[in-house]
């Protein structure tokens, strides 16, 4: 079994993520499970459950990040999501570009420089809108899985314009346009366009350079992927694990030291 040189703690809104690091920086464990209240006590959880699978009896050093990231226990530090997502994403895939990390409740545009190093961002955790939870709160109201949107945002034969700048407005104007018998898969996909449109200009603010790289859970819809890569006229890149990307980040830092 691999020891693992170091931990990282994602604490987010949404999902906690535990990720392992071995000595080349490698990804060696991890963990995910939907947020629960008691932050604390989950993390700590979580830790035991990968030090367990890989065997560790002894303590490892711990980064914590996320938005639940003073509430983890045994953290030696605790750094932004932005650094983290930022390094986790330089390591993987061996190069920068612009970073949009897009999580359940906020999303980030984050230019990566040397080192993997964040030398500009732009953030969004003042609007649903633009976060995962515009996407989980719509498919509630459409009886979708939030797992199933993009591909069916993908294979819509039209597209319905969705002009409500927030979440609940836009709810509202779901149900009028199924009330006037619209297709739930054209629906779908504009509320696809409507997300992206708000990312792509949140991306903008911080100047796209290309690749434009995703991360965080909401990357690994599909639907968003193709349309913003059609928005910026940009290949969209994807690092593995895309939702762990701030867990390992900060794994890689507690390595660090
Ligand atoms: P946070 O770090 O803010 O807790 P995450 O990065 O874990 O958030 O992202 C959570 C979001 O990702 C949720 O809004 C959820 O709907 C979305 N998501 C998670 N898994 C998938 C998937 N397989 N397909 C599409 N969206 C997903």
């Amino acid at each position: 079994m691999t020891a693992p040189s170091a931990l990282g703690v994602d604490a987010g809104s949404t999902t906690c993520k535990v990720v392992a690091v071995g000595p080349a920086g490698e990804m060696v464990a991890s963990r995910l499970e939907p947020a629960r209240p008691g932050i604390e006590e989950q993390a700590a959880e979580l830790v035991a459950a990968v030090c367990a699978g890989l065997g560790l009896g002894g303590p490892a050093p711990v980064v914590a990040t996320g938005y639940g990231r003073r509430l983890v226990r045994g953290a030696g530090r605790r750094v932004t999501e932005i650094t983290c997502h930022a390094r986790g994403v330089f390591r993987a895939l061996g190069h920068g570009g612009t970073l949009v990390d897009i999580g359940g409740q906020d999303a980030k545009a984050i230019r990566i420089g040397e080192q993997g190093r964040p030398v500009d961002f732009a953030m969004n955790d003042k609007c649903a809108a633009g976060t995962g939870r515009f996407l989980e709160h719509t498919a509630a109201r459409l009886g979708v899985a939030v797992t199933e949107l993009g591909g069916r945002a993908l294979e819509a034969k039209g597209e319905e314009r969705i002009t409500s700048t927030c979440t609940v407005f836009a709810e509202s104007e779901i149900i009028s346009l199924l009330a006037r018998g619209a297709d739930l898969d054209a629906i779908i996909r504009g509320l696809h366009r409507s997300l992206v449109g708000r990312i792509v200009a949140m991306a903008r603010a911080v100047g796209i350079v290309s690749p434009l790289i995703l991360s965080g859970g909401v990357a690994l819809n599909a639907g968003v992927r193709a349309m913003m890569s059609e928005a910026t006229g940009l290949p969209v890149v994807l690092p593995p694990h895309p939702q762990l990307m701030g867990a390992y980040g900060a794994a890689l830092l507690a390595a660090e030291g």
